[in-house]
């Protein structure tokens, strides 16, 4: 049983996902698990895609190379799908949403390929993400915030960083309880 919460920061590219983990992973002491970096660093993808400008994930080699560190409870998953993750290893799912005017700002300043800047903004508009969340967790955790300013970004962490102190106090019980 894990003593520490896995949390999930999910959304479309350039919602707020990483600024989200980082500061938390520095408030709370979680560990910020980038998948894009595990994705690079640990070689679990088929190879780089020249048209999107990103790896193709090798989603089973992925879960592989995590699997031992997740179950042991105190991490941060910033990735922008979620369904891959199995239900059990998870505790809470944020899914980040942003304005498309914000966003767009945001991954044009990122250089991103026309077509890859358009389908993120589809993507967001259809609430894809959000809707992946709950169509793969039950509904009670996952979480919808809004990360269009620097202030919401302070109160979605402060709400995480209240959640993460709730969940570690009701498992301290759970586990007087099973002794
Ligand atoms: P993601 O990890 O979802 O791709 P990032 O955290 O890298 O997103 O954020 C993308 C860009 O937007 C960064 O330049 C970051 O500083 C900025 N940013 C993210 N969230 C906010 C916010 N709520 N308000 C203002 N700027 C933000």
């Amino acid at each position: 049983m894990r003593t520490k919460p896995n949390i999930i920061i999910t959304g479309t590219p350039g919602v707020g996902k990483t600024t989200h983990c980082e500061t938390l992973a520095a408030s709370l002491g979680l560990t910020h698990l980038s998948i894009n970096t595990i994705v690079k660093d640990r070689g679990c993808h088929d190879g780089w895609d020249e048209e999107y400008q990103s790896w193709i994930v090798d989603e089973d080699k992925l879960l592989d190379e995590i699997e031992e560190e997740v179950k042991l409870g105190g991490y941060i998953i910033d990735w922008h799908a979620c369904d891959l993750f199995p239900k059990s290893w998870i505790d809470l799912v944020v899914v980040l949403r942003v304005n498309s005017t914000i966003l767009y700002d945001r991954l044009k300043s990122r250089n991103y390929p026309e077509l890859k800047l358009q389908e993120n903004l589809d993507s967001e508009i259809m609430e894809v993400l959000l809707q992946e969340a709950r169509d793969s967790y039950d509904e009670e955790i996952v979480v919808e915030l809004t990360s269009n300013t620097s202030e919401e970004v302070d109160s979605n962490v402060a709400r995480i960083e209240a959640w993460v102190a709730q969940w570690i106090k009701d498992n301290e019980g759970a586990e007087k309880e099973d002794s």
